[in-house]
């Protein structure tokens, strides 16, 4: 285990895709942030492995200046989301995902992150589905986390420290 002391404002704990861009946005608000990590940051988690499929509304993609469906609206991908789910999904974070994942989406393209706009998947209306490598994302959020002033520890796991309520 490596070793670090310090006083910080932010103490992050794990460096994937959630941690990094937490730790990116800690930083823009002032705060000095140290990311913890059980393995080595950019190289361990869910994120780096992953495919990075994501789909974003036709709508929100032109609103970014990509070719995409003009038909297609957040509304249809909304309904398409919860009648693919079977009405299980909870819509206020369906909600949250069809109307937000424009604007994250454009805040990785200015961050220097490729990705493909693909065809239909299933369950979609529309070609929404865009790619993303897990490892170019990670190593991206990496970068401008580091490159924003957050520090990164590594070989640090985090134990529960509170009990979960029955
Ligand atoms: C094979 C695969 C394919 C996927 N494909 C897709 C996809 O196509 N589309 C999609 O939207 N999602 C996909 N996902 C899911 C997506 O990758 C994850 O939801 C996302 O990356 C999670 O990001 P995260 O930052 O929360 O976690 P992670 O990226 O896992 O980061 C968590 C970090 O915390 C560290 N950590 C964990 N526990 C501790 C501890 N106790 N102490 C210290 N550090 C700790 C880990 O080492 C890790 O680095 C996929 C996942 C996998 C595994």
């Amino acid at each position: 285990m490596s070793e670090q002391t310090g006083v910080w404002d932010v103490i992050v704990l794990g460096g994937g895709a959630a941690g990094l861009v937490a730790a990116f946005h800690a930083r823009q608000a002032g705060a000095s942030v140290l990311v913890v990590n059980k393995g080595l940051v950019g190289r361990s988690g869910a994120t780096i492995t992953s495919g990075g499929g994501v789909s974003v509304a036709g709508e929100s993609l032109r609103a970014i200046g990509l070719d995409a469906d003009a038909s297609d609206t957040e509304e249809r991908f909304l309904s398409d989301t919860i009648s693919a789910g079977s009405w299980l999904n909870d819509q206020h974070l369906v909600q949250s995902m069809v109307s937000g994942i424009g604007t994250e989406l454009s805040r990785l393209v200015d961050w220097g992150i490729k990705f493909t706009v693909n065809k239909r998947a299933p369950g979609h209306s529309s070609g929404r589905g865009v790619h993303i490598s897990g490892v170019d994302m990670q190593r991206a959020l990496t970068r401008i986390a580091v490159q924003a002033g957050s520090q990164l520890s590594r070989g640090f796991s985090i134990q529960p420290v509170a009990e979960k309520r029955q």
